[in-house]
C-alpha cells in the first residue's frame, strides 16, 4: 500500500502543489505552520474519507477557495488505482476511485492507513474517549459495515440524548424514547462484537512488539471492556442484544433521572494492563508510552493480516516526542512499507532515518 503522487489544489495552505513519495520512508520536514500536518490530513483523507483534526470538511477548504481537491495516485490491493476527493462546502463530498463513485466508508477498503500523533502517546493516560476513537478508526477502515454501524448509532444516541435533555420541557417526546432505546441495542450489539474481535487481536499484535521493546520485563494485556450485563463479547449478536436490552431495561429510571444515556456501547473501554495492573494508575510515564506506542504498532500488524499490505504509517511530530531509545525502536520496525513522518527541521530526525526528505514552506515544497 503507497501513495505515489498527492496533487492538492485548494487544500488547506496549499493552492497548487504536486508531491511525489518514496515506497519506504518519507520526511516531511519545515518550520512550524507550513504546511506538514496538512499533508498527512490529505494523505489520511484517502483512507478515511474524512479529517483526523476536523469534523467539518469545509474547515480543509482552504481561505478564499470554492472547494478542495485531492487527486493521487495510489498503489493498493496490488494494482495503480487514481483517487480524487473534491470537497465543496455545502455539497456532499465526492470521491471517485479510477472514476467510479464512493461513499466514505467504501474508501476505506482501497487504501489503508495508520495514522500516529501525539495525542496517541497519551491513549494510556487518558480517558476512555480516546481509546473508543482509536478502535472506531481502525476497525471503520478494516469493515466498511462497521463504520456504517457506528455512524447510525451516533445519530441515534445524539437524538436519544436531546429527548433525556428535554423531556421535561417538552412530555411529548418521551413517546419516541422506547423506541430509540431499542435500536440503540440493536447498534450497540453490532458494535461491540467488532470491537471485541478487534481488541482481541490487538491484544495479540501488541504484546509481542511491547515484549521487544521492554526487554522481556513488561507483559502488556489489552481486554475490551462493554456494557456489563454482557458476559460474552464474541456471543452471536442476538444473544448481545438481549443482554444489553438486559442492562437498559435496568437503568431506564437511572436515564429519566439524570438525563443521559447509560446503556450502551458510547461507553466501552480498551483496558490496558502491565504485568496485570492497570497501565493507566500504575504505570510510569515511559511505560505508558512504551504501551502507547506497542498498540498502535500492532494496529499496523492487523493491517497486515487483513489486506496482506502494510497500511502507509502517518508518524505526525511523534518522533520528536520520543528519547533517542524509542526513536530507535521505532524507526527499526516499521521496516516493510510506505512511511510518512513529520519533523521540525533541525531535530536531526531526518538524517538517521535515511529516507527521502521533502521540505515544504508556506504551502509549497522547496525545491
Ligand atoms: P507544526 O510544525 O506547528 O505542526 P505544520 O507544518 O504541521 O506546523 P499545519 O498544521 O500543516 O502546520 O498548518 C499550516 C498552516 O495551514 C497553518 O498556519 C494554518 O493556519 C493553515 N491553515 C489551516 N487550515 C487552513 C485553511 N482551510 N486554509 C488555509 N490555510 C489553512
Ligand atoms: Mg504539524
Amino acid at each position: 500500500m503507497m501513495v505515489r503522487r498527492i496533487a492538492l489544489n485548494g487544500w488547506r495552505n496549499y493552492e497548487w502543489e504536486t508531491f511525489e513519495f518514496s515506497p519506504d520512508t518519507n520526511v516531511i520536514r519545515g518550520r512550524n505552520a507550513q504546511g506538514k500536518t496538512n499533508l498527512l490530513e490529505a494523505v489520511y483523507m484517502l483512507a478515511a474519507g474524512r479529517s483526523f483534526r476536523s469534523r467539518f470538511d469545509r474547515e480543509l477548504v482552504g481561505f478564499g477557495f470554492s472547494a478542495a481537491e485531492i487527486l493521487a495516485d495510489v498503489q493498493a490491493q496490488g494494482r495503480e488505482q487514481t483517487v480524487r476527493i473534491v470537497l465543496t462546502p455545502g455539497r456532499r463530498k465526492q470521491i471517485t476511485v479510477n472514476s467510479v463513485k464512493k461513499t466514505a466508508s467504501e474508501l476505506a477498503g482501497t487504501v489503508t492507513a495508520v495514522l500516529f500523533c501525539p495525542e496517541d502517546l497519551a491513549i494510556v493516560r487518558e480517558g476512555a474517549a480516546v481509546r473508543r476513537r482509536l478502535l472506531d478508526s481502525a476497525i471503520s477502515q478494516l469493515r466498511p459495515g462497521y463504520a456504517a454501524a457506528l455512524t447510525e448509532y451516533n445519530r441515534l444516541y445524539e437524538q436519544k440524548s436531546a429527548i433525556l435533555r428535554d423531556y421535561r420541557e417538552k412530555p411529548s417526546l418521551l413517546y419516541a424514547l422506547d423506541d430509540f432505546s431499542e435500536r440503540m441495542c440493536r447498534l450497540s450489539a453490532r458494535l461491540i462484537r467488532y470491537r471485541a474481535a478487534f481488541a482481541s487481536r490487538l491484544d495479540a499484535a501488541a504484546r509481542p512488539i511491547h515484549r521487544e521493546f521492554s526487554g522481556g520485563a513488561d507483559e502488556l494485556r489489552l481486554s475490551y471492556k462493554t456494557v456489563s450485563t454482557v458476559e460474552n463479547p464474541f456471543a452471536s449478536e442476538r444473544e448481545i442484544y438481549y443482554a444489553v436490552c438486559e442492562h437498559q431495561e435496568a437503568h431506564r429510571k437511572a436515564e429519566l433521572e439524570s438525563g443521559q444515556c447509560l446503556t450502551g456501547a458510547h461507553r466501552d473501554d480498551l483496558e490496558i494492563e502491565i504485568n496485570g495492573k492497570s497501565a493507566r494508575t500504575f504505570a510510569s510515564q515511559g511505560q505508558k508510552r512504551t504501551a502507547a506506542l506497542s498498540v498502535k504498532l500492532g494496529e499496523r500488524e492487523i493491517y497486515l493480516q487483513e489486506t496482506e499490505e502494510y497500511p502507509i504509517l502517518l508518524l505526525d511530530d511523534v518522533l520528536s516526542e520520543l528519547d533517542a531509545r524509542r526513536q530507535e525502536f521505532v524507526l527499526n520496525r516499521i521496516g516493510g512499507g510506505q512511511t510518512l513522518i513529520t519533523c521540525c527541521e533541525d531535530d536531526g530526525i531526518a538524517e538517521r532515518t535515511g529516507g527521502r526528505v521533502i521540505t515544504v514552506d508556506g504551502g509549497r515544497a522547496a525545491r
